[in-house]
């Protein structure tokens, strides 16, 4: 895997984030887009859907994969992608290939 990818402990999988530093009895990674901003709003993913652009899975067991602040389109090579992606024509961000609305800005792509 690309040397770009971060290995980030500790997250919740389900919705996958970095977010509860405080909250938990175990030690988490903090989210370096987070930590840049100063915010704890940005999360990997929810309800088992990818949402995050730097996202780049997890590795077993329980780490996170992150490529920020390169996008994961740009880092993941090869089978590191389960299926084709496009770029959406409204937003710019990277969508499935059979998507016709896209999941970030709603438009049809
Ligand atoms: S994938 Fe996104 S939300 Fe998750 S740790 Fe990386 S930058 Fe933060
Ligand atoms: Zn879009």
């Amino acid at each position: 895997m690309d040397k770009r990818v971060r290995h980030l402990k500790g997250g919740h999988l389900g919705d996958i984030d970095l977010t509860s530093q405080d909250k938990v009895n175990w030690k988490q990674s903090v989210c370096p887009w987070n930590e840049d901003e100063g915010v704890d709003t940005h999360k990997c993913a929810v309800k088992y859907t990818s949402i995050c652009d730097y996202f780049c899975g997890i590795k077993y067991l329980d780490t996170i994969l992150c490529s920020y602040p390169h996008a994961n389109i740009d880092v993941l090579t090869g089978d590191e992608i389960d299926r084709p992606m496009k770029k959406c024509l409204s937003c710019g961000r990277h969508i499935d290939a059979e998507a016709i609305i896209c999941g970030h800005c709603n438009m049809r792509t």
